[in-house]
């Protein structure tokens, strides 16, 4: 088992890639904290986790508070003592063209996707500082990487996790702390679902791989970044993305 007995909190774990993210860290020997807007999908989750043999915590909060971050963090400390793992997953998305963008709509995708994250990596900071370990993984996307028209919002929030991501693995390298991003790239989840089927068709045209990517596509790689196999790699975002986006 790669993550034995460690304590890792998924947010967004509710549904779609964390809780594929959190199930596999469960199946790899890791008890769970899903912190999520959506407390009653979180307490379902945390019930399969529970399914698998491991402790589970069902946590209500939002990444956007830093206050119910650090309220959030302490519950986890309370009951688990340490946590080894973050995986900033919660995200959303408000597209539309630039010009039709409201500042609501900017502002609410950069305050969850890029203010959460940030939220969690200082909340989670200080205990792994002290305890001197800590592995940091958030999701970021192609999309930050590339750009895509009606997702201005999106892809800054998206740019912003990855340059986050290596200032980060600076700062907290001394303290053996890894952070990495993982960029994945069409997904199968309810967030892909809503797009129409036109769109859908075009993009996996575009995917080398000639699928669609499974939650657990991006899990898998999760794992290797929470565990000690990944011990000598920080700062770095790795595409999920069946081939689309080539460096
Ligand atoms: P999803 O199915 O919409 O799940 C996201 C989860 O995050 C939901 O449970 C959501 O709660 C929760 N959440 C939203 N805002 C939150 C907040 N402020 N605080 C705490 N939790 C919050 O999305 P997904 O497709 O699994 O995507 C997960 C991550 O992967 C996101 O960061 C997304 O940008 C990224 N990603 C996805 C794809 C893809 O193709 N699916 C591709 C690249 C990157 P609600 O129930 O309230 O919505």
């Amino acid at each position: 088992m790669l993550l034995k007995d460690k304590v890792a909190l998924v947010t967004g774990g509710a549904r779609g890639i964390g809780r594929a993210i959190a199930l596999a860290f469960a199946q790899e020997g890791a008890d769970i904290a899903i912190g999520d807007v959506n407390l009653e999908l979180a307490q379902k989750t945390a019930a399969e986790i529970e399914g698998l043999g491991r402790k589970a915590l069902a946590l209500k909060f939002d990444v956007t508070n830093f206050s119910d971050t650090e309220a959030a963090l302490n519950k986890i400390l309370d009951k688990f003592t340490k946590v080894d793992i973050l995986v900033n997953n919660a995200g959303i998305t408000k597209d539309g063209l630039m010009l039709r963008m409201s500042q609501q709509d900017w502002d609410a995708v950069l305050s969850v996707n890029l203010g959460g994250t940030f939220n969690c990596i200082k909340a989670v900071s200080r205990p792994m500082i002290k305890q001197r370990s800590g592995k940091i993984i958030s999701i970021a996307s192609i999309i930050g990487i590339i750009g895509n028209p009606g997702q201005a919002n999106y892809s800054a929030s998206k740019a912003g996790i990855i340059a986050l991501t290596k200032t980060a693995a600076k700062e907290l390298s001394s303290r053996n702390i890894n952070v990495n991003a993982v960029a994945p790239g069409f997904i199968q989840t309810e967030m892909t679902d809503k797009l129409p089927e036109e769109i859908k068709n075009k993009m996996k045209e575009a995917i080398p791989l000639g699928r669609f990517g499974k939650p657990e596509d991006v899990a898998a790689v999760c794992v290797f970044l929470a565990s000690v196999e990944s011990a000598y790699i920080t700062g770095q975002t790795i595409v999920v993305d069946g081939g689309m986006v080539m460096a």
